[in-house]
């Protein structure tokens, strides 16, 4: 439980400190950037210097992106939860996740036309299943297998310890490679933000610990299984809408509770 809030303060110290200090900052670069090409632009510069100033740009162009990252994660925390079929959603992702691995990569879609619909935020929810796509594909740089399934499960007590929920029904929707897996320390860390292993050039560390904190807040969880050389499963639990008319105004409710 410790562990539990800790990383919930974490998410939201970040998300708060994120969304005010992105701002101002992605304004500052923005000078920097525009008075940086106006001089690649104008000036007359010998080759050294025209160099050195590219680079400047491209680290400015980093820091950039880096923040507008850092910004949707602050606006992340504001859900605006719908009725989603999981199956059409899935579908309709599965030319992304092509395009996404590329052909080294073989994929198989394993979800059931007669799962219940969820409440969840769907661009987060796009966004959660593209980042576990890419997240695959970064662990698969020799090409493997893909395969991204859903099941209507009711969690054992043993299952929903492990995912930090209560007991019940859940859509169960994995992600599961056959890349090179986490050592114990980044299975460990995984959902920490900004915790990479990536380096500072490829990987935020807001990758899980964004999808976690989404989850988390729609009363539904994560949990990963890991195994260095043999890859990796990320399980989503996401919290089915059992009666869609009675608990279309139950569910956002619910959601919200979560937040305080
Ligand atoms: P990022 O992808 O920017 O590093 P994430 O939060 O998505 O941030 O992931 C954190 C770390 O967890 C990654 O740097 C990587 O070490 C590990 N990781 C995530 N997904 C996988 C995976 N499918 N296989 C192996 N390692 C993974």
């Amino acid at each position: 439980l410790e562990e539990q809030l800790t990383h919930a303060q974490k998410l939201e110290a970040i998300g708060q400190l994120s969304g005010g200090v992105a701002h101002d900052f992605n304004n500052m670069l923005g000078v920097i950037i525009g008075s940086l090409d106006r001089v690649q632009a104008t000036a007359e510069l010998d080759e050294r210097s025209r160099g050195r100033l590219g680079l400047a740009l491209q680290a400015a162009q980093s820091c950039a992106d880096l923040t507008k990252r850092l910004l949707g994660f602050a606006r992340r925390q504001k859900l605006q939860p719908r009725e989603l079929d999981v199956t059409s959603e899935m579908g309709r992702l599965r030319g992304l996740f092509e395009r996404v691995l590329g052909e080294t990569v073989t994929a198989t879609l394993d979800i059931p036309a007669d799962l219940p619909p969820v409440w969840l935020d769907a661009s987060q929810f796009e966004g959660a299943i593209v980042n576990l796509v890419v997240n695959a594909r970064d662990a698969m740089p020799e090409g493997g297998t893909l395969a991204v399934s859903a099941r209507l499960v009711d969690l054992d007590a043993g299952e929903a310890a492990m995912a930090n929920l209560p007991a019940g029904p859940f859509i169960r929707l994995s992600v599961a490679d056959s890349g090179t897996g986490m050592d114990a320390e980044t299975q460990a860390r995984a959902l920490e933000p900004f915790f990479t292993t990536k380096g500072p050039d490829k990987g935020t560390g807001l990758g899980l610990s964004s999808i976690y904190g989404f989850l988390r807040q729609s009363g539904g969880g994560l949990r990963i299984e890991s195994e260095p050389g043999a890859g990796t499963a990320v399980h989503l639990y996401l919290p089915p809408m059992q009666n869609p008319e009675s608990s279309r105004e139950e569910a956002p409710r619910a959601a919200a509770a979560d937040l305080t």
